[in-house]
């Protein structure tokens, strides 16, 4: 299954303006399968990390950043509900999944969805269904916000065209990296980011070096955003997980 496995710290790293592209977890154990919807969502813009497992997929997400889950219900070794029902119960709870089952009797479905998922696509998918499906659990869940500000985290506002921070209203100076930092942290309010996550997406670095960088880098960014709880939200790490921007 190794072969339908991508490693995290290499995803975007070849092309660094994917950075910013939303990243889809493929769960999937058929590697040709893997292999098709890997493509058809990399057409589309999309970076991809697929898990070959449900132990992998466990293992492997704390460390990886993804913005969506696309998730075969027939996996080796758990069935999709059963995943739905720890990722709910995960620091990753909040994480769209959508199913992908060649099951669709009304009590099939129902039982997905009860556990969680936002949405199915009955196996085998068209491709067309897929991606709009996908791309509607997006916006639903404001993954795929267009807006180029973004003001979720009030009262900053990260406007990622011009590339400014403001707190309350007020500009603060910060480095290309510290933005791309600030970026990276303020779409995902409430969520865990790794460390690895953020060599890989913001520094386009592999995983496991210059671990001390990113501590520095968000000490700093703490410092200059008063991300202490001061106006509401801090910037706290999380014992062996990494970062998350949380409401104080
Ligand atoms: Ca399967």
């Amino acid at each position: 299954m190794t072969g339908s496995v991508r490693d995290p710290s290499i995803a975007g790293e070849a092309d660094p303006s994917r950075a910013s592209a939303l990243c889809i977890g493929l769960v999937e154990d058929d590697a040709d399968q893997s292999r098709l919807y890997t493509a058809w969502l990399e057409e589309s813009g999309y970076r991809v990390l697929a898990f070959g497992t449900a132990t992998e997929f466990r293992r492997r997400l704390g460390a990886a950043s993804v913005d969506a889950v696309l998730l075969d219900w027939g996996l080796p070794d758990a069935e999709g509900p059963e995943v739905v029902d720890w990722l709910r119960h995960s620091a990753h709870a909040g994480l769209p999944v959508v199913f992908l089952t060649a099951r669709v009797t009304e009590a099939d479905v129902v039982a997905g969805l009860r556990a969680g998922a936002d949405d199915y696509v009955p196996k085998p998918p068209r491709k067309g269904e897929l991606l709009a499906r996908l791309a509607a659990v997006l916006r639903r869940t404001g993954a795929a916000n267009a807006d180029p500000v973004l003001r979720d985290v009030p009262p900053w506002e990260i406007d990622t065209r011009q590339r400014r921070v403001l707190l309350n209203g007020d500009e603060v100076e910060l480095t290309d990296r510290e933005f791309d930092l600030a970026a990276y942290l303020f779409r995902r309010p409430g969520r865990i980011v790794s460390r690895d996550a953020l060599l890989s997406q913001v520094w386009n670095l592999g995983s496991g070096v210059a671990t001390r960088t990113v501590d520095t880098h968000v000490s700093r960014l703490r410092r200059k955003l008063l991300l202490d709880g001061e106006h509401g939200w801090r910037l706290t790490a999380v014992y062996q997980h990494g970062y998350r921007l949380e409401r104080a």
